[in-house]
């Protein structure tokens, strides 16, 4: 939902449909902001194939942006199953408390936050 269209229900409305947003947050506990990455790496060996371009991998890392600094972690295999699952709930929860915050905040215009 926009904010034009936020701005057009009523109170009643907005706090139900605050509701409703509230109810789809899921699992916050697996939170994990940042974005997966699939790369191919270079090795250090002189002769190996990498260094034609036939790159290893590819191996994926997680971009995670915390406490004002952009870092890239690698992602092992038997992990990244569960990395993308996290990643992705995140992601919902996160649209979701974006559209709660458009509601509180039409709720604050109005004098009607509680
Ligand atoms: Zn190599």
């Amino acid at each position: 939902m926009n904010a034009s269209e936020i701005s057009e229900l009523s109170v009643g409305r907005l706090l139900a449909r605050r509701r409703q947003l509230a109810a789809g947050l899921s699992d916050v506990d697996r939170t994990l902001r940042g974005v997966l990455l699939h790369e191919g790496r270079r090795c250090s060996s002189e002769g190996c194939r990498c260094r034609r371009g036939e790159l290893h991998g590819p191996y994926t890392y997680l971009a995670a942006y915390a406490e004002g600094r952009s870092r890239t972690i690698y992602v092992p295999a038997v992990v990244q199953p569960a990395a993308e699952a996290h990643v992705e709930l995140t992601h919902r929860n996160e649209a979701l408390l974006l559209e709660i915050s458009q509601i509180n905040l039409e709720l604050l215009r109005r004098r009607a936050l509680e």
